[in-house]
């Protein structure tokens, strides 16, 4: 991969992961931001028993959109850091060159189209 390529695919990875923060700050809390660590934030709507009801129904959906948008955000920490150490584009698994093609798709793909 040639340095413009991997200019291309950061740049990519560095506006997902602008679009992920953007979305988890409405319903979590960054715990760790570096880490792409967040805790999904609890609103008290009130104490009577439909209001605690609603509170928990609107808690656990932000609780699994928060974790899906938690994990992608991870993968894509995880990609930029192989952007700096130089490993980006090599399948963890097998060590050989990711797909282009496949790193268009999903820029933040750890493993090649055989290993994944
Ligand atoms: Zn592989």
């Amino acid at each position: 991969m040639d340095k413009k390529q991997l200019e291309t695919f950061k740049e990519a990875l560095l506006k997902e992961k602008e679009n992920l923060e953007k979305s988890l700050s409405k319903i979590a809390r960054p715990i760790d931001i570096k880490k792409g660590d967040y805790q999904t934030t609890f609103e008290d709507l009130g104490s009577a028993k439909e209001d605690n009801a609603t509170e928990m129904e609107q808690y656990s959906d932000n609780l699994s959109v928060e974790v899906a948008l938690e994990k992608k955000l991870q993968d894509i920490i995880a990609a930029l850091k192989r952007i700096e150490k130089g490993t980006y584009g090599i399948c963890e698994n097998c060590h050989h060159e990711i797909d282009l093609e496949r790193l268009k798709i999903n820029p933040s793909a750890k493993t090649c189209i055989k290993c994944q």
